[in-house]
């Protein structure tokens, strides 16, 4: 089965161009210098039904709602969402969520809420902000009508399976995926030697890289380089992009079969069973 991934952001933290700042990144023209927050939808076609009538649903899975969702929803035409992954509880991995809200109503209508997987952390961050939507007491008439389900090692979401990828961020254990022949690690410091096993034969792995100089809980470029060339994959693409690396400029300077990803860059990826 053939899937569709786009980056709905390939930006760091604070998005790119970086609030008042005037670098040549910040201020360029080129649209790939332009990067909300980080976040990947992958959509793909399910075949429902038996012999007689076969029906094809699209099925839309996002991993992160950061706080540009609602703009990546309306540029990427988005109309429904059958589940939500999430990555840890930083605030541009979460802080979109409450705009699921009209697109939940409508899921809503068709017989369930949309389930959110996410680490114990993570649901507690949620939790806490979106006390109004998931309080057992919650009362407030248009809250999301969204499930918060614990993350496993494997979660099927209608014949798709993805898989729980451990990376480090800093001091912090969080999540990277793996949906048939790719994956999807951000907010990368380290890859633990275990999780290499996980991201054996991929065509497409999508990490990140924050910049060249270091800093403590993400990779530099070279770091994320490093990865790509020992995991293998046929491409590699580079996200949650500062404002120090320039679109045009960086891709010169990257090995064959790596490049920055940019926001809109859809890829087709096969959905066969991951490993
Ligand atoms: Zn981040
Ligand atoms: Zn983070």
């Amino acid at each position: 089965m053939d899937g569709l991934l786009t980056f709905l952001g390939t930006g760091t933290s604070m998005g790119v161009p970086t609030l008042g700042c005037d670098c040549a990144v910040c201020a360029s023209t080129d649209p790939r210098d332009r990067r909300l927050r980080p976040s990947v939808l992958l959509r793909w076609q399910e075949q429902v039904g038996g012999r007689e009538r076969v029906v094809v649903r699209e099925r839309i899975v996002i991993i992160d709602t950061g706080p540009d969702f609602r703009e990546q929803a309306l540029r990427n035409g988005l109309t429904r969402v059958d589940a939500v992954f999430y990555t840890h509880s930083h605030a541009d991995h979460i802080l979109g969520m409450d705009d699921l809200r009209p697109l939940s109503f409508a899921v809503f209508r068709e017989g369930g809420p949309i389930p959110l997987y996410a680490a114990p952390e993570t649901a507690e961050a949620l939790e806490r902000i979106y006390d109004y939507t998931f309080s057992p007491r919650a009362t407030y008439p248009t809250r999301a009508r969204v499930e918060l389900r614990p993350l496993a090692e494997r979660t099927a979401v209608h014949g798709v399976e993805f898989l729980r990828v451990p990376v480090q961020h800093g001091e912090m254990q969080i999540a990277g995926f793996r949906f048939g022949r790719a994956a999807y690690l951000t907010d990368v410091s380290a890859i633990p030697e275990s999780s290499f096993a996980l991201l054996e034969g991929l065509d497409n792995l999508i990490v990140s890289a924050l910049r060249h100089q270091p800093h403590p809980s993400h990779a530099t470029v070279e770091q994320a380089v490093g990865w790509a060339r020992r995991i293998g994959a046929r491409q590699t693409w580079l996200t949650h992009i500062a404002h120090e690396l320039g679109h045009e400029e960086t891709n010169r300077m990257l090995p064959d079969g790596i490049q920055l990803a940019y926001d809109g860059l859809s890829l087709p990826i096969n959905l066969g069973a991951a490993n």
